[in-house]
């Protein structure tokens, strides 16, 4: 059997920017999709698919270990680096060996497989609201609708480790292997996939109008597929059309706001599952699996809480924050990334930043810094008349 390839990725119609990547070699194959805000997310997805790749072309490790090791890089950047802090990403990957493939994956990026005109899931969805489905606390369909449906339990590049879900797959001449962002998933039920599936034999076409369709939907979000069409080797006496297509994805054009989750400064598992483990002793099975969600859902509180960024007062000075003003249970929900030299009283005497104290909300750190700079501009201007240059 050999394969035949085709990949596009999409910005989609709402963001302002494609934080999905794919790869694509001779055998392996993969999509994911990066969180982080500014550059995070784009880095997390290139450097986790850069990982892959090279791994893969050394042929080293198993691909879950690959995971493992790209997990493992995305972290210590993220860890070096404040401008891309807390990012991650999903990964989704298959590699194609003789008449079986691998499948590696974190997040919820997804893999199918299309056989006889049946569309079949080979991933399970990382995230809250599928550990809501398995819990019996939601149905498929309300998951669906879920205003969560977001959050991530797993995540490439936000704890030093990551488990990785592994499958291995028989795979039969004719099968179509389709690996996908929740760009296409939240856009498209399976159903309208597997119509085009069956409609459009050819694996670019139909690449194509899976992501014309998703942007038809709405294309809320960034679009990424790649279609791997197995073939009899002599059922086509075409040339070898497929290896290395692109060696990882490029953004398409398009259009305006937001992305995802924000960086963030700090580590952070470690302490979360020492916490957890010195308590499992007193609180006996059910309350471990209880709090086994519970942390899992943290990840996904701390993923949103570092996409909240404003301006508050830390030690009586004007201060940058990301998360958001509030405590629970006696943990913060923020913490302070840039402190200044700014004295909260003078601010807060300009009728415009009386709310100091409850923060300034701001939709990014670069707002957030504007503010900080609009604060002092406007006490410099108040200054200046008032006492005479200095
Ligand atoms: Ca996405």
């Amino acid at each position: 059997m050999r394969a035949r390839v085709a990949a596009a990725t999409d910005i989609g119609h709402v963001r302002d920017q494609n934080e999905d990547r794919y790869l694509v070699t001779d055998r392996v194959f993969a999509v994911a999709d990066g969180m982080g805000g500014h550059l995070g997310g784009e880095v997390a997805a290139s450097l986790a698919t850069e990982v892959l790749q090279r791994l893969s072309e050394r042929g080293e490790g198993s691909l879950a270990e690959r995971l493992r090791e790209a997990n493992r890089v995305v972290f210590e950047r993220s860890m070096l680096d404040r401008a891309v802090a807390g990012m991650g990403t999903t990964l989704t990957a298959a590699e194609i060996q003789g008449d079986r493939a691998r499948l590696a994956h974190v997040g919820d990026s997804r893999a199918y497989l299309f056989r006889a005109g049946e569309l079949t899931r080979l991933t399970e969805d990382h995230t809250l609201v599928q550990r809501m489905v398995d819990a019996g606390e939601l149905t498929p369909a309300q998951a669906e609708r879920h205003p969560h449906r977001n959050i991530l339990t797993r995540v490439i590049g936000v704890e030093p480790d990551v488990r990785v879900d592994e499958k291995q797959v028989e795979l039969q001449p004719g099968d179509r292997l389709l690996l996908c962002s929740d760009g296409l998933t939240t856009m498209l039920p399976d159903a309208a996939i597997a119509r085009v599936l069956r409609d459009e034999p050819d694996p670019q076409t139909a690449v194509d109008r899976l992501v014309a369709e998703a942007n038809a939907a709405g294309g809320i979000d960034n679009i990424t597929i790649v279609l791997v069409d197995l073939i009899e080797e002599e059922a086509e006496g075409a040339p070898r059309s497929h290896a290395a297509t692109t060696p990882e994805g490029r953004g398409a054009a398009d259009e305006p706001p937001s992305a995802t989750a924000g960086p963030a400064p700090v580590r952070r598992a470690p302490t979360e599952r020492a916490r957890v483990a010195g308590r499992l002793g007193r609180i006996g099975v059910p309350g471990a699996v209880a709090l086994g969600v519970l942390v899992l859902g943290l990840v996904g509180l701390r993923l949103y809480l570092d996409s909240q960024w404003y301006v508050g007062i830390a030690d009586g000075r004007v201060a940058v924050y990301r998360g958001i003003p509030a405590e629970v249970a006696g943990f913060p929900l923020h913490r302070v990334v840039t402190e200044t030299e700014i004295r909260a009283e003078d601010a807060r005497a300009l009728a415009l930043y009386r709310d100091l104290d409850e923060g300034i909300t701001a939709a990014d750190r670069a707002e957030a810094e504007a503010i900080v700079a609009q604060i002092r501009a406007d006490l410099a201007r108040l200054a200046t008349p008032a006492r005479g240059a200095p």
